[in-house]
């Protein structure tokens, strides 16, 4: 490793366990040289978070719950009061009502509709203005998108309209924190086996098709994804906002299967 984030210090938030994205992005960036504090949903999360973390060398855990703003204010005072200031953000967090996350779109709830786009969207927007005062010397905020944003995605539902504000949020926020040096992005990744993942009907499927159908004939792994992240979160990128960043061997290019894997 290169020490692209010596002396940078970053929240995550999101990691479940070892397959989680933000842990790939956790362990990168730590490998890189940053120093790492985690939030986890709960009590249950938090023991699965904490051995990890500790593999990284980080004892700072934070117990977050996005649906309840009072956890959030504990969260970013205590990395006031500890930390003082703050290098980068990671947002790794999304949720929808499994029962929804098939068949139609059209027949989603008007409460999961709602708790979705607070869980999976606005919780972004709401960290980012609580991370932003502990950036006074710039900063890189970033979330995880899918393309089912873009495109429709069978089963993926709700879920891509609200990855779309999500989306369309990253650009706004870069433009209000552009002025204080804050970068925002998100990475859109390719299909991963993880927990959100499997939420999805028919994930299994849809892991298969896209790996045979991708340019580069694989998957993505969580350590792809935090190496593009090690990169926006560093100097590097220090032009780069507002972007929505593919991880996903290219899959988002192709308009159509593969011929060889159509043939009757
Ligand atoms: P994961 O299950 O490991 O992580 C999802 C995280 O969201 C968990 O840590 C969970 O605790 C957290 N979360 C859910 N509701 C919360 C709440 N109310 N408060 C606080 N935390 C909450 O799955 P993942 O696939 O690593 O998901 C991370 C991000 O990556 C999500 O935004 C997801 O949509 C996105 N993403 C995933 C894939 C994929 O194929 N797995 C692809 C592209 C983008």
């Amino acid at each position: 490793m290169t020490g692209l984030l010596e002396g940078k210090r970053g929240l995550v938030m999101g990691v479940a366990n070892d397959h989680s994205i933000a842990w790939g992005i956790a362990k990168t960036a730590a490998a890189e040289g940053a120093e790492i504090a985690f939030t986890h949903q709960g009590e249950a999360f938090g023991r699965r978070v904490a051995p990890l973390a500790a593999s990284i060398g980080s004892d700072f855990l934070l117990p977050c719950d996005v649906e309840d703003r009072a956890s959030l204010d504990a969260v970013f005072g205590a990395i006031a009061e500890r930390w003082g200031t703050l290098d980068f953000l990671v947002h790794a967090i999304a949720y929808s009502n499994k029962a929804e996350l098939k068949g139609r779109y059209a027949d989603t709830s008007r409460e999961n509709f709602a708790r979705t786009m607070l869980i999976s969207c606005y919780s972004f927007t709401e960290v980012a203005r609580l991370a932003a005062p502990l950036m006074p010397a710039g900063g890189s905020m970033l979330t995880l998108t899918y393309a089912g944003s873009v495109r429709v995605m069978p089963n993926y539902n709700v879920m891509g309209v609200a990855k779309a504000a999500l989306e369309a949020s990253v650009r706004y926020l870069a433009v209000d924190y552009g002025e204080a040096g804050i970068r925002v992005n998100a990475i859109s990744a390719g299909p991963v086996r993880t927990l959100a993942g499997a939420g999805i009907s028919d994930a299994r499927l849809m892991f298969n098709y896209q790996r045979r159908n991708s340019p580069l004939r694989r998957s993505v792994t969580i350590e792809d994804v935090g190496g593009a992240a090690a990169y926006l979160m560093s100097d590097l990128s220090r032009a780069v906002t507002g972007e929505i960043h593919y991880v996903d061997a290219g899959y988002n290019i192709v308009s159509m299967p593969r011929l060889d894997t159509l043939k009757v």
